[in-house]
């Protein structure tokens, strides 16, 4: 287990699309272990394989609801909508207003290959669909109707 340094906003790798995980092995559990270490250590509410340079659909969410590992997530329903501030370990100094759906229901795999369900609300459901952005390339700012500086 190791941090990860975080990857920042103007570095390429933030604006690729991210490949699909096929191999579930002791690597993919490493990068799985290391991007906890490195969101805790960050105190972030979530963090993508990409923000630590890795092109591969993975992310963590931790969250009051708990921690969760998604490796190729797809958001297959969405619903309701919610407007607030968002930040990103990879956006440091700034925080956003952006409009998100209020509840989402994700499939996703977990770092066995086992296919699952599960449903996140309210800042949760911001936190994943924030991370799931991350593997397409995108960022809070693309979506933000407003940013300001805060400090760190
Ligand atoms: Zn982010």
């Amino acid at each position: 287990m190791a941090i990860r340094n975080v990857v920042q906003v103007g570095d390429d790798v933030l604006r690729k699309k991210c490949f699909e995980v096929t191999v579930f092995d002791e690597k993919l559990a490493a990068l799985l272990d290391d991007l906890k270490d490195t969101v805790r250590k960050e105190e972030g509410a979530g963090l993508a394989a990409p923000q630590v340079g890795i092109l591969r659909r993975v992310v963590v969410v931790d969250v009051d609801e708990g921690f969760f590992e998604f490796v190729n997530p797809v958001i297959v329903e969405a619903k309701g909508e919610q407007t607030g501030y968002e930040g990103c370990l990879s956006v440091r100094g700034k925080r956003g207003i952006v409009t998100r759906p209020n509840v989402v229901k994700v499939e996703y795999s977990d770092r066995k290959g086992k296919r699952k369900k599960l449903v996140a609300r309210g800042f949760f459901a911001r936190a994943v669909c924030h991370e799931l952005d991350h593997l397409d390339g995108i960022l809070y700012t693309d979506r933000a109707e407003k940013t300001e500086n805060v400090r760190d």
